[in-house]
Parts: structure tokens; C-alpha cells; sequence
């Protein structure tokens, strides 16, 4: 464990492998076929890739990232309702990160329910692989930019922004996480690894004798 906080994952080391070994990674001739004919064929795929690999927050952005054109628009899904409801309670409405709430009419807006272990890979429509965020940090934490190391949000090195960035998202470095109201609805110690290991960009910034 170094004085940052996380761990540095294996992941680096297998990329170096896979980039030295040249690995590639294609589909075969028939499927090229069908993606350059059928364009209900590539929707599917993408959906299906997407949903297989990827939380929601991040499936707009791959699909421009790789340049897909979709001629169908691009729906994301309803997922579990009572997960969202359940979490936002247990946080009390707020994000967990800064704090934030609004709402109209009794609707909360912006406000969500992240899976700290994704959907994808298996991570539970449960309260305890939950974490009431905000739109922007819900984001932020689905890429990795920002983890949570005992209890401590912790960020990225790899990621900069402007001064905007410093107020609502570096400000918050070293800094505690929010709990559940109930100590029982705490995250599971699993889940927050799994995140750190595989969504969390290393290096992971220091933190100073100042913060948190
Ligand atoms: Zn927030």
C-alpha cells in the first residue's frame, strides 16, 4: 500500500504485456459483413457490448468516443427503480461526495444511485453496493477519476480539469465519503475493492497531512 492510499493494480502490468505481444482483438469476416450491412445488427451489438461492459453513465460517451454512428437513437435503459429509491433514502437525498440535493415538486433532480460494483460485472441491484451520487460525480466515479480508500474519497492523478474541476471535484480529495444514515447500509468492503481494482485510474493523487 504506498502513501496515496490504493494500491497499483496488475492492470498496468498485463496491459504492458498485451501491448508488447501485439495483441488484437476483431470480429470475423461474416460479423464485419452484417455491422456494415444492417445497421439494426449494429444497434444491437453496441447495445449488447454496452450492456455487458459498461454502466450507463458511460455508453453515450463510448459511442461517440468510437465514432459509431447509430441511425436508431440511442435509448438507456430504466434499470431497477427500487434500487435508486432505496439508496437515495439511505443517503439521505444528498450526494455522497458534495453533499448536493434538489429537488421539484418532490422529485429529486440530478441525484443517483450508483452501483459501486457495475451491473455488468455482476454487482448486486442492492443497498450495499450502492452510493447515492450526483450526475457529476456519479460520472466521475464510473470512470474512475475518483475512489473511495478507507472511507477517504480519493482521486485521480491521471485526471486535470480547470478551476471548476478544483471547486466541485479536487476540493473534495482526502476528504470522507458520506455514510447511510444506518450503519447496516454501509457499502461492502468487496464492492469498494472491485472498484478500486478495476475502475480507479492510477496513480492515485497524495494526500496531504491537510486534507481529509
Ligand atoms: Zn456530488
Amino acid at each position: 500500500m504506498n502513501q496515496s492510499g490504493i494500491e497499483s493494480s496488475e492492470l498496468e502490468r498485463n496491459l504492458t504485456i498485451l501491448r508488447k505481444e501485439e495483441v488484437r482483438g476483431g470480429f470475423r469476416s461474416d460479423i464485419k459483413n452484417l455491422i456494415k450491412n444492417s445497421p439494426h445488427f449494429l444497434s444491437k451489438l453496441v447495445r449488447h457490448i454496452l450492456d455487458e461492459n459498461f454502466p450507463d453513465t458511460l455508453h453515450q460517451e463510448l459511442i461517440e468516443r468510437c465514432g459509431i454512428e447509430l441511425r436508431e437513437k440511442y435509448y438507456r435503459h430504466r434499470r431497477n427503480l427500487d434500487f435508486r429509491l432505496t439508496v437515495l433514502e439511505a443517503y439521505d437525498y444528498k450526494c455522497a461526495v458534495c453533499g448536493f440535493s434538489a429537488q421539484s415538486n418532490g422529485r429529486y433532480l440530478a441525484l443517483e444511485a450508483a452501483h459501486i460494483k457495475w451491473h455488468a460485472f455482476g454487482g448486486a441491484d442492492s443497498i450495499d453496493n450502492g452510493i447515492a451520487l450526483c450526475s457529476l460525480h456519479h460520472k466521475l466515479f464510473d470512470f474512475g477519476a475518483f475512489g473511495i480508500h478507507e472511507g477517504m474519497i480519493v482521486y485521480s492523478e491521471k485526471i486535470v480539469g480547470n478551476q471548476a474541476f478544483d471547486i466541485h471535484c479536487k476540493s473534495f480529495h482526502g476528504k470522507s465519503i458520506g455514510v447511510p444514515n444506518n450503519y447496516i447500509h454501509q457499502p461492502l468492503k468487496e464492492n469498494i475493492e472491485w472498484h478500486s481494482t478495476e475502475v480507479f485510474k492510477y496513480p492515485a493523487r497524495k494526500i496531504k497531512a491537510s486534507e481529509g
